[in-house]
């Protein structure tokens, strides 16, 4: 048995993209699902690759939701309101996050997530939800231990380790490098995972001028940091809404001339990474 089975549900940054030039990698926005049980899902992120789940659930069970929230930006929770397990009773969600801007996640979603924005609010949505924010201690999901550290981005953003079976998978999206604690702090961080899921969103070209200061990472850096933190495979994500295939295509080969075990994630790709030796 693997110790990870993650499925890459949406890997598009910023804003959803359609067109058959985005075909390869996808349009929908942030959702990794670390696969669990079939009642039970665990999610990072609801970006509108989390649409793509419902059609997986089983019809005839209630389903429990953990969701692991790096942040609360647009692309990151757009699919929350549209997603129709939220409006079953007999489905339950715990969240987890940092609250933001004095707002608890509860509050930040409910703010957006209502008349005139919406027809409905987030409260009054009939699944069972509870909110837990993160402290610095690790969260245990049965045999998933979650840790958790916040970086560098606008309003901050939150990096998960989750580590099963001996291994170890590191996603941090939505993260800055060259800001000196958060990049300090990431490196140990991730140091020796197996697969390291990072923000590559700019080019380093993009990243060094107009869009420095935006919040996001390049391919250089995501190459550089797997190399220093000795981490097994390197996924590239949150790819800019306007970069086409191709291009993509373009920067996993830069990538690969500093770290060879180097992808990008697409929608629909399915990772497996197995347990340590003996678990
Ligand atoms: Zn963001």
């Amino acid at each position: 048995m693997p110790a990870f089975v993650i499925h890459c549900h949406g890997v598009r940054g910023s804003v959803p993209v359609s067109g058959p030039q985005f075909h390869h990698y996808g349009g929908a926005t942030t959702c990794f699902e670390i696969e669990h049980r079939t009642d039970h899902r665990v999610l990072v992120d609801m970006g509108t690759g989390a649409l793509n789940i419902p059609a997986l659930l089983p019809d005839d069970q209630p389903v429990r939701f953990t969701v692991f929230l790096t942040h609360l930006h647009w692309d990151h929770v757009l699919a929350i309101p549209f997603f129709g397990p939220l409006y079953q009773p007999s489905n339950e969600f715990d969240f987890y996050g940092h609250p933001v801007m004095g707002m608890s996640i509860e509050e930040a979603i409910d703010a957006v997530m209502r008349p005139p924005w919406f027809p409905v609010t987030f409260r009054g949505s009939a699944a069972k939800k509870r909110f837990h924010h993160l402290d610095g201690e690790a969260v245990v999901v049965d045999d998933l231990t979650v840790r958790h550290t916040r970086l560098h981005h606008p309003g901050g953003v939150t990096a998960y380790r989750l580590e099963r079976r001996g291994a170890a998978i590191v996603i941090a999206t939505d993260v800055e490098h060259g800001e000196e604690a958060s990049d300090a702090e990431l490196l140990e961080f991730t140091r020796g995972a197996d697969l390291l899921i990072y923000d590559a969103q700019y080019l380093p070209q993009e990243q060094a001028s107009i869009r420095a200061g935006w919040g996001h990472s390049t391919w250089r850096a995501a190459a550089e940091l797997a190399r220093r933190a000795e981490v097994g495979r390197l996924l590239l994500t949150s790819h800019d809404p306007g970069r086409v295939d191709e291009e993509v295509d373009r920067v996993v080969e830069e990538a690969r001339r500093y770290f060879p075990a180097t992808d990008a994630a697409s929608e629909g790709m399915t990772v497996v990474i197995p347990a340590a030796p003996g678990l």
